[in-house]
């Protein structure tokens, strides 16, 4: 890269206070154009926030052999899902991507060797909780993609290599649910609030109490911690953008919890803030 370009990008992402890191439960789809209690959350929230350059998120919703970021400078809106009204899938959230961050973000990971991807676009883990953060779309977004081949381990290694990001502006979004089983909802109490299997509010209580303490080991070996952690996580997707947020968290800063409640029974709604 000539040092002209180099000079271009950090001038678009200038030095800026550390911004926050959130992880975003997602829910249901269908929370891209309800009006309920959890949008409300994510809208409060998104009013606490400095207005970021960019966002990066990092979806459930994008799994890859190896890891890529988005770099297309238009990105498409992807109806990843089947089976919902008509209106969803008419859902379009035009935020522009932004190739400068996606070479940036490629620059400064040195795990791997990141992909830059032009096929992908915004997926709903991401349109659908960031439209309501930023409904105008005007906060240029890219996706980073979770290597499915990877262990927790590796997933928090990796976030941590994302931490400069914050200081130029860079709101950094998991978005996934902490509990996340969909074979288990039970689809007609879906709209009742904070219904949860036994279960799930133990194995809830446990994350909680993990990532309130710090105790990241606990989540990144999530595997090993008994019954009501295989029925809460029985696939990885929906949980490692929780580690990618946890991963990203300062000693020094502070964690608030909000739209804690389950849904269906099986799902958990829990979103963090750190900052
Ligand atoms: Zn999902």
């Amino acid at each position: 890269m000539k040092l002209n370009e180099l000079n271009k990008m950090t001038q678009q992402f200038n030095s800026t206070e550390r911004m926050p890191v959130l992880f975003l439960g997602h829910g249901s789809p269908m929370n891209a154009i309800e009006e309920n209690e959890f949008v409300q959350g994510w809208r409060e929230i998104g009013k606490t926030l400095p207005k970021p350059n960019a966002v990066l998120c990092v979806s459930a919703h994008w799994e890859t052999k190896g890891t890529f970021v988005t770099a297309m400078e238009k990105p498409k809106t992807i109806h990843d899902f089947g089976g919902f009204p008509e209106e969803l899938y008419k859902v379009q959230y035009p935020a522009p991507g932004s190739p400068e961050l996606a070479k940036e973000t490629k620059s400064i990971i040195k795990k791997t060797e990141i992909g830059l991807d032009d096929k992908w676009g915004i997926d709903h883990g991401a349109w659908s909780v960031i439209k309501h953060l930023y409904p105008d779309a005007d906060v240029p977004v890219i996706q980073l993609s979770l290597d499915y081949s990877q262990s927790p381990q590796y997933h928090f290694e990796l976030a941590r290599e994302l931490s400069s990001l914050r200081k130029k502006g860079v709101l950094i979004i998991g978005s996934g649910n902490m509990v996340h089983n969909l074979r288990m909802v039970d689809w007609r109490r879906m709209n009742e609030s904070d219904y949860g299997f036994d279960w799930a509010i133990e194995a809830s209580e446990k994350m909680k109490k993990f990532i309130l303490s710090g105790d990241h080991k606990q989540l990144i070996n999530y595997q090993s911690q008994g019954k009501e952690f295989n029925l809460a996580v029985p696939t990885p997707e929906h949980f490692l953008p929780l580690l990618y947020a946890l991963a990203l968290k300062d000693e020094s800063e502070e964690l608030t919890l909000f739209n804690d409640k389950a849904v269906g029974g099986s799902l958990t709604m829990t979103s963090v803030k750190i900052s």
